[in-house]
């Protein structure tokens, strides 16, 4: 059988089991959702003014570890809320996970000595061919090890650093995906050489993904994380698990107090589910479960546009959201938020990758 096929055999089954699930989980009470969501983090760099777009500064960092001790909330290993998602683990009330992608120096010299005074467990996705090159911007091996004694724990961000999506000169689909499941395979077996990783996580460089290379990752034992914002929850789809990006852009503090209060939309089915599209003006069509939030007042808002309008097929069930104007190439995002009564929100975001059509010059 062609590796193709088996990708859309196991595609197809997966499917079904996902339509079951979500068929009963609708049934389950509200609390029991509630219980099992998270919220992940992301961050690069921690007082490297030189990044803005990926740089957290020091005080901003601060501030949002003492929120996150005085606000309730408990951070937990990244391991914990992936047996949430595999196995139905129970998490605590606000739950918290702190991931850090590609293993940049500064999370040795500035971020570890804040979790190791607090005793907070982190996670870096650690992109192993920088590391082994031994580029100044990056930590070492050595360094990892030392965190992997006060907490830190390791996880697979690829070898080489390379969008999954990205394809090479008359190169086919099926090439593409064995190249990086080599790349995939490359960063784990570095991983696991020089340290004690984390199995079967693995967050998808620049949170680019499609669904054959979400596909392959779930095929090959991980489940995914994206760089798209939200709660995770029972109903989120593995292959891309939503994490709230942490940047001087983002650091402002009432939104990362609704970020780290908010639980995951209940999303049974978005469709398309595929971010790659060639339109400039792409739209999804979302089915809700059952919630106690006002999707009456239901709020989505568009990269470089705010505020767009949301079209209901069915009451607070289903509605269809796109951007008003045409996006730019590359990467795009809609956000969604509805209230509950005690202040928190829930939320969902989709993200968009635009491409140019076959033909059409890139
Ligand atoms: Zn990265």
């Amino acid at each position: 059988m062609s590796l193709l096929r088996q990708f859309v055999n196991r595609m197809t089954v997966a499917k079904c089991l996902r339509s079951v699930a979500a068929a009963l989980l609708v049934l389950l009470p509200i609390q029991v959702l509630a219980a099992g969501s998270a919220v992940v983090l992301m961050y690069h760099r921690f007082g490297e003014a030189r990044f803005p777009s990926t740089n957290i500064r020091v005080e901003q960092f601060e501030a949002q570890l003492k929120h996150l001790r005085d606000g309730g909330y408990t951070v937990v290993p990244l391991a914990d809320v992936i047996a949430a998602i595999n196995d139905g683990a129970t998490l605590r009330e606000r739950a918290v996970a702190i991931t850090i992608d590609d293993a940049y120096r500064s999370v040795f010299g500035v971020a570890y000595p804040l979790f190791r005074a607090d005793g907070i467990p982190f996670t870096v996705f650690v992109s192993t061919n920088a590391v082994d090159e031994g580029r100044p911007a990056y930590m070492t091996w050595e360094q990892m090890r030392e965190m992997a004694a006060h907490g830190a724990s390791f996880a697979n961000h690829g070898a080489s650093h390379t969008s999954v999506i990205e394809r090479r000169e008359n190169e086919t689909d099926a090439e593409r995906l064995v190249r990086v499941s080599e790349d995939v395979e490359k960063g784990w077996q570095r991983l696991t050489e020089e340290l004690d990783p984390l199995p079967g996580a693995f967050a998808y460089p620049y949170g680019e993904y499609d669904r054959p290379a979400a596909d392959l990752l779930r095929d090959m034992g991980y489940v995914s994380f994206g760089q798209h914002s939200g709660a995770v929850g029972p109903l989120s789809d593995n292959r891309a698990l939503p994490r709230f990006p942490m940047a001087e852009p983002f650091g402002d503090m009432a939104q990362f107090r609704t970020k780290v209060a908010s639980l995951p939309m209940p999303a049974l089915a978005v469709e398309p589910w595929d971010p790659i599209v060639t339109t400039a003006k792409p739209s999804i069509d979302v089915t809700l479960g059952e919630s106690d939030a006002r999707f009456g007042e239901l709020a989505c808002f568009v990269s470089g546009q705010g505020s767009v309008k949301v079209g209901w097929y069915e009451k607070e069930r289903k509605f269809a959201v796109g951007p008003e104007k045409p996006f730019a190439r590359g990467r795009q995002r809609v956000n969604c938020t509805a209230p509950r009564n005690d202040g928190r929100y829930l939320w969902f975001s989709h993200p968009w990758i635009v491409q140019p059509t076959q033909g059409e010059n890139p």
